[in-house]
């Protein structure tokens, strides 16, 4: 009977043993299966990320979503992520209220996070009592993880995850996260490259305008030059309405200014000239330096009329300007003489038109200069 309840015992002690022996088998293959779940997990999350990295959506909606998927992927609180640029700390996205927020971007200032932050290395904090932080002891935070982002040598920012459980984020969590933390980097450090392109392309733009401006115009007036002159000729004979007037205008005895008071006052001269022609411009008219002492003007307006009164109105405003050493001139005044034509009236070419424009300009000198001929 004894040793039929000893076998009995022994078998009830074999039992125990082994069923701890299959327990302890059954959690690791538990523990293994976590653990691959969560790998599993952070892979789709990646890949996630990697579709919203390569979309063509701007870089600050590229973090609010990859933000919105990690909020929900690991059961996260609170994430925030801030952006450091030129001293200045931008909120660049988070599920916190605005004003909280903004709270957290001086938390590279807390003593807490600081050297962190200053060394690159993420700051894990929990506690059974709220952390002190900030706002987190109103928001009950009771674990923080803190990984400062950094390009090369450059710190661009950080990103804060809040839990108001304690112990959370566990080192396989923390493992993932830093993962996730490179992508975020980048995104960040892509930002830079776009705007740094933008601005690039932008300057560059500026500098081909500012070039194609200069090979429009003539460099000593600044008026438009001979060749750009015909380009605009072009565009209207070319284009489906035919029309254009133009005047020539020619300085009267400039050969005498010149001998007067030296090839340099000319120069200054023809610039004071031009300044005057393209200030009394109307909006579309166009001046352009036709040769040494000759301009032409493109009018938007055709009407003979119109036209004939504005070159009349030019001369008047030529002879009544007060150039400098003008006094000197044969008939003691600085004028012009001008000749206009019309397009379709004279002529339906451009060359012609322009032979006939100089033939008028020759008529209005024989007649005694200082005077505009249309006909
Ligand atoms: P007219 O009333 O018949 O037009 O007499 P003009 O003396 O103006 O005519 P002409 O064609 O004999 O002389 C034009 C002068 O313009 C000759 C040249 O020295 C001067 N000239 C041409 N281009 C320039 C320039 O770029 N600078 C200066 N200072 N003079 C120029
Ligand atoms: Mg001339
Ligand atoms: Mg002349």
């Amino acid at each position: 009977m004894e040793i039929f309840l000893i076998i009995i015992i022994l078998a009830l002690i074999a039992c125990l043993f082994l069923s701890t022996w299959k327990m302890r088998d059954y959690n690791k293959v538990e523990n293994n299966y976590s653990i691959m779940t969560k790998n599993y997990s952070t892979i789709t999350i990646l890949q996630e990320i990697m579709v919203i990295l390569g979309s063509k959506i701007p870089s600050s909606s590229k973090l609010e979503r990859i933000n919105e998927l990690l909020i929900a992927s690991f059961d996260i609180s609170y994430s925030t992520i801030v952006e450091k640029h030129d001293g200045e700390s931008i909120i660049k996205t988070s599920n916190l209220p605005a004003e909280q927020a903004l709270e957290l971007s001086s938390l590279d200032q807390e003593p807490l996070f600081a050297e962190s932050i200053a060394n690159n290395i993420p700051k894990y904090v929990t506690s059974a009592r709220a952390l002190s932080y900030v706002s987190a002891q109103e928001r009950n935070i009771r674990s923080s993880l803190l990984f400062p982002l950094y390009v090369e040598d450059e710190l661009k920012g950080f990103w804060i995850l809040e839990d108001i459980r304690t112990e959370s984020f566990d080192s396989a969590e923390q493992t993932q996260l830093s993962i996730i933390k490179d992508n975020i980097t980048l995104v960040l450090q892509n930002n830079d490259y776009a705007i740094n392109l933008e601005n690039k392309t932008h300057e560059l733009e500026n500098a081909n305008k500012k070039l194609e401006e200069m090979a429009n115009r003539d460099g000593l007036t600044g008026a438009f030059n001979k060749a750009y002159m015909h380009q605009k000729l072009d565009e209207v004979f070319n284009g489906n309405r035919r029309q254009a007037a133009l005047a020539i205008m020619d300085i009267d005895y400039f050969k005498s200014y010149n001998d007067q008071n030296g090839h340099m006052e000319g120069d200054n001269l023809l610039r004071s000239l031009a300044k005057l022609l393209s200030d009394s411009l109307r909006e579309n008219d166009m001046l352009f330096r036709f040769g040494g002492e000759e301009f032409v003007i493109l009018f938007s307006d055709t009407t003979s009329e119109n036209v004939t009164m504005v070159a009349e109105r030019i001369r008047q405003k030529v002879a009544d300007y007060v150039f400098p050493y003008e006094e000197k001139q044969p008939n003691g005044n600085l004028t012009i003489s001008v000749g206009v034509a019309f397009c379709p009236t004279d002529s339906l070419d451009k060359q012609q038109l322009l032979t006939i424009a100089d033939e008028r300009l020759y008529k209005a000198k024989n007649g005694g200069r200082n005077r505009v001929v249309v006909d």
